[in-house]
């Protein structure tokens, strides 16, 4: 059996050449890694997750006409998703206050902001990510004006879909973050959402108890990372609607 050429691995997700010509197959692993992989641990069932919750939400903004990366799902931990060049930014959406920018700015955590703030982070593990400004993007060449109009449009357009879809099975959409990457059609080059949107890149919490059911779960010790995920695929009806404790998948 001729083996698959692997093309990068990350933290979260290995990436191997696709099945057809400018696609890109995506797995999902089950390492979970915080603070710029100062944390490691393998949470059992993580990939299979975040796979489905990765698909389920880049569908819904197919359907409601958001370009992504998605093609479809080939098994429990691999999406087939188009090849991109990824934008070397971390697109970062905030509703209320919380991490970072808690911190930074010390707002007290959960405190609703006025609006949507959108923020930038240069793509970058040996520096941590450092937040930037839309000079530094313009300066350095890492995205053009107009880049930076789509990429804010994209942004806010993700925030409303997922803020409403989350909403309506009772969970708050605190923070999340997106990458963007670059495609080429014909002459026309254009960007759409990469990589994941998953509960390891959003802070997510129960609009009533206020329970984190993300990463932070993870990030400061809160209890079992894959309940979390599984109870957020179980209320989306991503998962079959009846106590799991593992993730067993529908079709
Ligand atoms: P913060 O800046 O408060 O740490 O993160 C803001 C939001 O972006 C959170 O939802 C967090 O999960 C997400 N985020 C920030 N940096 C990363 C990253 O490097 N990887 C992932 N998966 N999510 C991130």
């Amino acid at each position: 059996m001729a083996r698959r050429k692997k093309i990068y691995e990350g933290k979260a997700k290995i990436l191997y050449e696709g099945t057809e010509p400018g696609t890109i197959v995506q797995y999902f692993k089950d390492d979970a890694t915080a603070f710029n992989a100062e944390k490691k641990d393998v949470i059992d069932g993580k990939g299979v997750l975040n796979n489905r919750l990765s698909e389920y939400f880049m569908t819904g903004l197919t359907q409601i006409g958001v370009p992504n990366h998605f093609i479809r799902r080939l098994n429990m931990r691999e999406q087939l998703v188009r090849n991109c060049e990824i934008v070397p930014l971390e697109v970062i959406v905030r509703n209320y206050a919380a991490g970072t920018m808690s911190k930074r700015l010390g707002i007290a955590e959960g405190t609703q902001l006025p609006r949507p703030i959108v923020e930038y982070c240069y793509k970058d593990d040996s520096l941590g990510d450092p937040l930037v400004t839309e000079e530094h993007i313009a300066a350095f060449g890492w995205a053009s004006q107009q880049d930076m109009d789509d990429i804010l449009s994209l942004a806010l357009r993700v925030n409303d879909f997922m803020s409403g879809v989350m909403l309506a099975v009772g969970i708050r959409l605190v923070d999340f973050k997106i990458e963007i990457g670059r495609v080429f059609d014909g002459d026309y080059q254009r960007l759409i959402v990469a990589d994941e949107i998953s509960p390891d890149s959003c802070r997510l919490w129960d609009i009533e108890t206020g329970q984190k059911l993300d990463k932070d779960v993870f990030r400061r010790d809160l209890g079992n990372l894959t309940d979390a995920y599984s109870e957020v695929a179980r209320r989306l009806g991503v998962l079959p609607n009846s106590n799991v404790t593992k993730p067993t998948l529908i079709n």
